[in-house]
């Protein structure tokens, strides 16, 4: 178990803002050479069974994962989850009670939406919601591409739905402890998925991290289809600095929109603790074919 094996340990199925279902996602993970899989999808663990299934069914091993909204000094933030029970029932609520305000939200950003002329697009974007509890800002993205207004979601994230552009709704998510502790409690690992993406200042981020190891939090994500190359250096020196494990995922969605496909990324850099050394007693082994 070294960092050069291909782990991809963050995607999207259907069951949150993905296109495929956990079984498209499992046997595509194992086309593209994905030894380690996870599917981590927005606040919710009910596609766990279906990808761990999947994957032995291709012939991959599994950790269960999830990646969980949460807010952190007025921004939203992403945790992962990784190698935790599935069925934990505090997790199971948790999650439930973070998903709760979705649908209410997504009314107010198809108002604000409407504000600008765009109309229909509640409606719009349940349409493309797999799973209506957790309708999101990327449904939303889909239905203003299907309707012209934008050429692709990354133009729609670019003049729509983020701070103070046109459909944006300020949302209150999970706190970073609840989030932590709730995945720590399960039995799995934290990490704070593509801090890149954050627009925190120096302080900021180090009081993110520090908060983070302070409520047991143990990864970051290092390799990430979020990240720029430039990134990945910088986020590899600070895991080392911080002593967090180093995770490695796509974040794949779809193979219409994501830029970088299921385990296309660069291997972790060879000084960094990969998460999955310390997961080894919680992977689910695929079976042995010969057996
Ligand atoms: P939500 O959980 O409803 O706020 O939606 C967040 C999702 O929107 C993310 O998980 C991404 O899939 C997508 N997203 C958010 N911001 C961007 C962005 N700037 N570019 C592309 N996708 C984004
Ligand atoms: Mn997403
Ligand atoms: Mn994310
Ligand atoms: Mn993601």
């Amino acid at each position: 178990m070294n960092s050069a094996i291909n782990a991809d340990l963050h995607c999207h199925s259907v069951i949150s803002d993905g296109t495929l279902t956990p079984e498209q996602l499992a046997q595509r993970a194992r086309d593209h050479g994905v030894t380690l899989w996870a599917l981590t999808d927005h606040d919710e663990v009910g596609g766990q069974a279906r990808a761990a299934a999947a994957a032995a069914a291709v012939g991959l091993d599994y950790l269960t994962g999830v990646e969980i909204s949460i807010t952190f000094l007025g921004q939203t933030v992403h945790i992962v989850g990784l190698g935790f029970d599935a069925e934990d029932a505090t997790l199971w609520h948790g999650l439930q009670r973070t998903r709760g305000g979705r649908a209410q939200r997504a009314q107010e950003m198809a108002d604000d939406l409407a504000r600008v002329g765009i109309k229909g697009a509640f409606e719009g974007a349940l349409k493309y919601a797999g799973n209506r509890d957790l309708i999101s800002r990327t449904h939303f993205a889909r239905y203003l591409v299907e309707t012209g207004v934008c050429k692709d979601t990354y133009e729609v994230f670019r003049k729509y739905l983020t701070e103070g552009k046109p459909g944006f709704v300020e949302h209150r998510w999970a706190s970073l402890k609840d989030a932590v502790s709730w995945i720590r409690d399960a039995g799995g690992l934290a990490v704070v998925a593509h801090p890149a993406r954050y627009k925190f200042s120096a302080n900021e981020e180090f009081a993110l991290f520090t908060e983070f190891k302070g409520h047991g939090g143990q990864g970051m994500e290092v390799v990430t289809g979020s990240h720029t190359v430039a990134e990945c250096a910088t986020y590899a020196d600070m895991a080392q600095e911080l002593g967090l494990a180093a995770s490695r995922g796509s974040d794949f969605h779809s193979p219409d929109e994501s830029r970088v496909e299921l385990g296309a990324l660069p291997p972790l850099p060879e000084q960094l603790t990969p998460v999955w050394q310390l997961l080894e007693a919680r992977i689910r082994r695929a079976p042995d074919p010969a057996e």
